[in-house]
């Protein structure tokens, strides 16, 4: 593998792959590196012929009383895991200005209307600072397919939208949530439960299982999502949210919706807040 701190160093080793024939995938992350991510590079292993992932804890996308500065930091245990996955690039920027450079201006991407709902309400900006660096690692490394996790459901979708206008060359792939034994999605701010915590945060899974369920049993919408906002108060997970939408995040009012459709969750427990959801 291949390991790039530098812009230099990142056109440089490109401009070599490039000269081969075959697909670049990219594979974005903030490390702390976990199964749930490297699915995604093996998922992207199977799509293209090459795989760059970047590790990159974005500050844009953090709030001011936010976690950038504890957000788990793992290189070492990072590069490891790559090499073993056989990612061919890692884009591991030495600091903000590799990115986002001195010379240029931030070309800031406005996330709209869904960038303020659900996640985006509880977190004012956190898209705009997503999309703005998505938007400037595709033009960096201008990859011919990205991955994307479906645990992160409405940023997949906002980088899809972004990307239908601004990279419509890219094809971007969903990957399936990988979860623990007990149901959690893997992510890194598990890390910041305890034992205890972690067992009461299965909670949120089995609330949205139980929610498909009751849709199904064709119970009132309305009804489902009270039942599941007490159910996880009961259990000591605070809801943000919790919302039906459409595959394509349309709000969806009554249980008669036929298509795609997808049960979201945010929770927070003991200050941490973790983020779940089930297509259906
Ligand atoms: P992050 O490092 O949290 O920014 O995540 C990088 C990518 O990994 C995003 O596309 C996430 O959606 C994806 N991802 C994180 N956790 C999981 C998981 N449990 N299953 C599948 N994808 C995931």
């Amino acid at each position: 593998m291949v390991i790039t701190r530098t812009r230099e160093e990142l056109y440089k080793t490109l401009d070599e792959f490039f000269k081969q024939p075959g697909k670049l995938a990219l594979i974005p992350t903030m490390g702390n590196l976990h199964d749930g991510h490297l699915s995604l590079i093996r998922l992207a292993k199977l799509k293209a012929s090459k795989t760059i992932t970047t590790i990159f804890v974005n500050p844009l996308q953090f709030g001011k009383n936010e976690d950038f500065k504890k957000y788990p930091r793992t290189e070492n245990l990072d590069i490891e895991k790559l090499k073993k996955e056989k990612c061919d690039i890692l884009f591991i920027p030495s600091n903000s200005e590799e990115v986002f450079s001195k010379y240029e201006k931030v070309k800031n991407l406005d996330s709209g209307i869904l960038g303020s709902e659900l996640c985006g309400k509880i977190r004012p900006g956190h898209f705009n600072g997503v999309l703005t660096v998505v938007n400037k690692l595709f033009e960096l490394i201008n990859p011919d397919i990205a991955v994307f996790g479906a645990k992160d459901y409405q940023q997949q979708i906002l980088i899809k939208k972004m990307a239908e206008t601004l990279h419509p060359k890219v094809n971007l792939i969903k990957a399936p949530i990988v979860r623990s034994k007990n149901g959690v999605a893997l992510s890194s701010r598990n890390n910041y439960l305890s034992e205890k915590e972690f067992n009461i945060a299965a909670n949120l899974f089995k609330c949205l299982k139980r929610s498909v369920n009751s849709y199904q049993k064709s119970e009132e919408l309305e009804e489902i999502l009270d039942n599941a906002k007490t159910f996880l108060t009961s259990k000591k997970l605070m809801p943000d949210y919790f919302e039906l939408r459409d595959s394509e995040l349309n709000y969806i009012s009554k249980n008669n919706y036929k298509g795609d459709k997808v049960f979201l969750g945010s929770v927070t427990i003991n200050n941490t807040r973790l983020i779940d959801n089930i297509e259906f």
